[in-house]
């Protein structure tokens, strides 16, 4: 739709516009109205080169896309019915809640073991575990790959799969290599376009599953999408959403808490949307809110930074983890929530 600056086009003006879409296969509609006239594109309007030089234009103000610029994820598209699945839970028909630890300390194996076992018995379905770390302070500790052995070792011990951020394409390698089950796309490489694209490539044709964070910085609910389409577009669309709060923070929490765009996702896409209460507002005891705001807005799982000892656990456990007695309690009050919905 394209929209001059003026209520309506003069005839060269038309013409000139007229020439530039018929480049690109495209008509114009004319829609008079009482006051402006509006120009409506037939044909596909989706060529990026085409908008930008109608935009170009010194006397157009907008052309709007009302095509969606994300077929595959898009809520039309013909995958709306397809079923994410994470350890038996369907996405959307049961609550998902992934729980543990921030960062796998190499050097403690046990406390990652004891917060499996607690993970799942406060009825956890799958367990996160971070092996490589993005670190805003590049003398923190990075991660470290010897804990990829304890995360697959706690998935074999409770028969939970695991999540575990892949940074990398090496990172990527080991750990389909190892058989993580959920690989997590971090808020800092949300729209690395190229790892998204290797990673789509890497998962086409397995039953992997990838948890794909929102970019720290608010960009348009579209650019979350469309990052999710670029994995999409090599075959495996099996792909959760994760709103983990943005910057720039609300004063307190350690980012802009970003729960409250779940019904804005479910408008435009069918990806299941999971909400990470933990980054978002970087606090445990803030996290038990954050969740139950999150069902309340049509979240379809939650995922959790939980550790047995949180003082004694590295990365965000000292300051973001809850306790499994605290899981325990916000799955069975998300799951009396979740009923209300309906
Ligand atoms: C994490 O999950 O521990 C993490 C680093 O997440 P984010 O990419 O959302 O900061
Ligand atoms: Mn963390």
């Amino acid at each position: 739709m394209i929209l001059p600056k003026s209520n309506k086009l003069t005839d060269d003006q038309f013409k000139e516009v007229t020439g530039i879409v018929e480049e690109f296969d495209c008509s114009i509609q004319v829609i008079v109205g009482a006051v402006r006239t509006i120009y409506a594109i037939i044909g596909d309007e989706r060529h990026d080169l085409m908008i930008k030089r109608v935009e170009g234009l010194p006397y157009i103000a907008r052309v709007d896309n009302i095509q969606s610029p994300h077929k595959l994820m898009d809520v039309r598209s013909d995958l709306a019915n397809h079923q994410v699945e994470v350890g038996g839970v369907k996405l959307g028909r049961e609550l998902l809640v992934i729980a543990g630890h921030c960062t796998i300390d190499p050097k403690n194996p046990q406390l990652f073991y004891e917060t499996a076992e607690a993970v799942k018995e406060a009825g956890g379905h799958a367990l996160r575990g971070g092996v490589w770390k993005p670190r805003t302070n590049p003398y923190s500790f990075q991660g470290s790959e010897k804990s990829l052995k304890i995360l697959m070792e706690a998935s074999s011990r409770t028969g939970l799969p695991v999540d575990t951020e892949v940074m990398d394409e090496a990172h990527l390698e080991m750990a389909l290599e190892a058989g993580v089950h959920i690989l997590q796309i971090g808020t800092r490489n949300a729209l690395n376009y190229s790892l998204l694209r290797n990673i789509g490539k890497a998962i086409a044709g397995r039953d992997t599953v990838v948890l794909l964070k929102r970019s720290r910085h608010m960009g348009p609910l579209d650019e979350f999408i469309a990052a999710a389409e670029y994995i999409a577009n090599f075959g495996n669309p099996n792909i959760m959403l994760c709103p983990r709060g943005t910057m720039p923070t609300l004063e307190g929490y350690r980012n802009h808490p970003d729960e409250s765009i779940t019904p804005l996702l479910k408008e435009r896409t069918w990806a299941p949307v999971v909400i990470d209460p933990s980054h978002s507002v970087g606090r445990s005891v803030y996290v038990e809110a954050c969740c139950m705001a999150a069902i309340a807005y049509g979240a379809d799982g939650l995922c959790i930074e939980t550790h047995v000892t949180p003082s004694r656990g590295i990365g965000d456990d000292p300051k973001q983890a809850i306790q499994p007695d605290v899981l325990k309690r916000i799955i069975a009050k998300a799951e009396r929530l979740w009923a209300l919905r309906t």
